[in-house]
């Protein structure tokens, strides 16, 4: 098991999204199917050039599935995957995204507006989850990973067990404080909902499970 650290500017941003106070925490949830979606076009787009490959449309999907004893929140895709060193380079470091070199070329002070706007992408996570758990198999590959962080200390990537090529992200959503309800992101209904409200331009089918409602 490999442990590391965060470089300095993504560990900025999650220990912002930790703290965060920003009322829209549901949005973490848009981001999470938005990447899954992005992951399943990666596939899509190289099919169209690669005869080996066939895009069969009922293969490709996004399931978010909620287990409330658990307090986990999953969602997995049938996307491209990523390998060990892909792993490393998209989730240690979030100096990529977009939202970030926004948020440098304009010197916009206050996160919670970039939030808001452009979406920071995989790290909003941590605004409803103690712990983010990786696990996912590259196109081509025999071998998954898994990548697991509970906040801004660090993460560490192994050897994973997956079956299928594709992506699966347990969060391990907060407990519910005198403040903060975390509990709803467990509710089918309340998933139902945010699904519908954000991400209801995505193009490929996003099923749900729900696990002890
Ligand atoms: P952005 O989507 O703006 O690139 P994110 O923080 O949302 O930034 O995601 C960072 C990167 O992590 C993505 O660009 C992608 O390479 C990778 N990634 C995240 N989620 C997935 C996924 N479900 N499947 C494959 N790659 C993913
Ligand atoms: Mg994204």
């Amino acid at each position: 098991m490999v442990q590391k650290e965060f470089k300095a500017e993504s560990k900025r941003l999650l220990e912002m999204m930790i703290n965060s106070i920003y009322t829209q925490k549901e949005i973490f949830l848009r981001e999470l199917i938005s990447n899954a979606s992005d992951a399943i076009d990666k596939i899509y787009y190289k099919a169209l050039s690669d005869e080996q490959l066939v895009f069969n449309k009922e293969d490709y999907y996004i399931k978010v599935t909620a287990d409330k004893a658990g307090r986990t929140l999953t969602i997995s895709d049938t996307g491209i995957g990523m390998s060990q060193e892909e792993l490393e380079n998209n989730l240690g470091v979030i100096a990529k995204s977009g939202s970030f070199a926004f948020k440098n070329e304009n010197e916009v002070k206050d996160g919670h507006n970039i939030i808001g706007q452009f979406g920071v992408g995989f790290y909003s996570a941590f605004m409803v989850a103690d712990e983010v758990a990786v696990t996912t198999k590259a196109l081509g590959s025999d071998q998954a990973y898994k990548w697991v962080s509970t906040g801004a200390e660090g993460y560490t990537i192994e050897p994973g067990e997956k079956e299928t090529v594709g992506t699966e992200i347990v969060l391990t959503i907060k407990e519910n404080t005198e403040d903060e309800q975390y509990d709803e992101y467990l509710d089918e209904y309340r998933l139902k909902a945010i699904i519908k409200k954000y991400s209801d331009f995505i193009r490929y089918p996003i099923k749900m499970d729900v696990k002890g409602q």
